[in-house]
């Protein structure tokens, strides 16, 4: 069952096609590296294509009709785009589901302090980093700091080329005789990544006189906070300041804040061909990316078309902004009452009628760690969308196995479509493993399958996929949304 590379079929039309998708993927994950980029991104691609808000469409109160379009969110960070069939729903929908979380380093709570004359920002990593990769690598900072006043500051430092970026240092090779014993779990402790932030100290008011040849301030003078700190944290101070300068800001207000540290610059095309995409946040953006972009392209459908970005895959799920939270549940409760299709019944039925394609990347075979995969059933860059009947880990422990029935129909629907597709596991048997959201709208009893685009070195900063993964995945993606179950 060899499957050909992909590239060998491709005419001139679809090789125009595949650039201009990959060029507006690479755009997509430059420009948005949080769960939040990505969420309002894709509702303003939606909007501009018609969609309405759930909120908008109920107090409009009239009735969704076939055709009609409409997104909902949770907390700016996970969301759903739903365009009606004309098939009442309580026959299934199609959902395209994808994470819009990666992993990095997120800023504690109370992150700033000063030693040995720098100024640093604590982290605690998200998700599974091997943590002697974010070392010595130019990082920006993206999120958001609430303030108690309500209103939200937005911060994006390090992408634009006049930006300054941050980093993590590491030990010189010359002293590294007792680090370079370690094993690669411990030779970057998750504590030792702190990001490296400031060098330069504030003046206190009576250092700031003297330099401009001035009288002293009076003794017994009232200080600020920040002239106190720099007495005795003087770069501390001045990072305080800068911040207070330019968003506004004060120590605090980093209780409320959800800063995230990740690799600085735009994703690049990679190899002298330019067939490969290396960029941050590949998982699970390069899925992501393609179901929304299938989604807000999808013609009026026969079966209702629902696309699924959530947040937190990277941690388990949980959470309110992660697939196990009621907000898919309640979205469609919501929608199905709109529609004129109201009920708990209905809406199980709906749900347990329903077919998935839970996209999330896949392990793409590295030659460099060939043992860790068994070729028959690896994934392969530039051999299109990648199916995983089953994820999992010590015996499929953890996955949902789509049923043969189910593969069978996609089989067929890949097929008549012309898209290109091949099957994984992730990895060989007991290399390790892994799950996705898959498992979680399967306990409704839809038929859920594991879909994607294999990638190499996933979870490190810089990723790879290729891009006629990306434009088999958009093409498998579309002709999902067209099927009938
Ligand atoms: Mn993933
Ligand atoms: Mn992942």
């Amino acid at each position: 069952m060899e499957r050909k590379n992909v590239w060998k079929t491709y005419g001139e039309s679809d090789l125009a096609k595949l650039e201009e998708i990959a060029a507006g993927y690479i755009e997509f994950i430059s420009k948005n590296k949080t769960e939040r980029e990505c969420a309002a991104d894709a509702i303003a691609r939606a909007q501009a294509v018609g969609y309405v808000s759930l909120d908008d469409a109920r107090a409009r109160g009239e009735r969704l009709q076939p055709g009609d379009k409409v997104w909902a969110h949770v907390m700016g960070k996970a969301l759903m785009l739903v365009h009606i069939g004309r098939q009442p729903i309580e026959q299934g929908v199609n959902i395209l589901g994808a994470h819009i979380d990666s992993p990095r380093l997120d800023l504690k709570q109370n992150p700033a302090y000063e030693a040995g004359g720098f100024a640093f920002l604590d982290t605690h990593y998200y998700g599974g980093i091997k943590k002697y990769q974010w070392v010595t690598l130019p990082l920006a900072i993206h999120g958001v700091v609430a303030k108690k006043d309500g209103s939200t500051v937005q911060v994006n430092v390090g992408e634009d080329a006049g930006d300054p970026v941050f980093c993590v240092t590491d030990l010189l090779i010359h002293l590294a005789n007792k680090q370079m014993e370690k094993n690669a779990s411990t030779v970057v402790e998750g504590e030792a990544l702190d990001v490296l932030a400031g060098s330069r100290p504030l003046l206190t008011p009576e250092e700031a006189a003297e330099l401009a040849g001035e009288e002293p301030p009076e003794k017994d003078a009232e200080k600020t906070e920040l002239e106190k700190l720099a007495e005795k944290e003087p770069v501390k101070a001045y990072l305080l300041q800068l911040l207070a300068e330019k968003y506004g800001m004060e120590e605090e207000d980093f209780l409320s804040s959800e800063l995230e540290v990740v690799p600085a610059g735009p994703a690049r095309e990679c190899g002298f061909d330019r067939s490969m995409i290396l960029g941050y946040g590949q998982d699970d953006r390069v899925c992501a990316y393609p179901s929304l972009l299938a989604q807000l392209e999808a013609d009026d459908p026969e079966r209702t078309a629902v696309c699924v970005l959530v947040d937190k895959e990277e941690i388990g799920s949980v959470g309110a902004t992660g697939m196990t939270s009621r907000f898919f549940e309640n979205t469609m409760a919501e929608i199905m009452e709109l529609a004129g299709e109201g009920g708990e019944l209905r809406l199980r039925r709906a749900l347990a009628a329903s077919a998935m394609l839970s996209s999330d990347v896949s392990a793409g075979f590295d030659p460099a760690y060939a043992s860790a995969f068994e070729p028959k059933n690896a994934g392969y860059l530039g051999k299109g969308l990648v199916f995983n009947k089953y994820t999992g880990a010590r015996g499929k422990s953890g996955s949902n196995d789509a049923s043969a029935e189910y593969v069978a129909k996609l089989r067929r629907v890949m097929d008549d479509a012309g898209v290109n597709f091949h099957t994984c596991e992730l990895g060989a048997v007991d290399a390790g493993g892994g799950g996705t959201i898959a498992y979680i709208l399967a306990t409704y009893g839809m038929d859920v399958i594991d879909s994607g685009v294999p990638v190499l070195s996933m979870h490190a900063p810089w990723e790879v996929t290729s891009k006629a993964d990306v434009y088999e995945a958009y093409k498998g993606y579309k002709a999902f949304l067209a099927s009938m179950q």
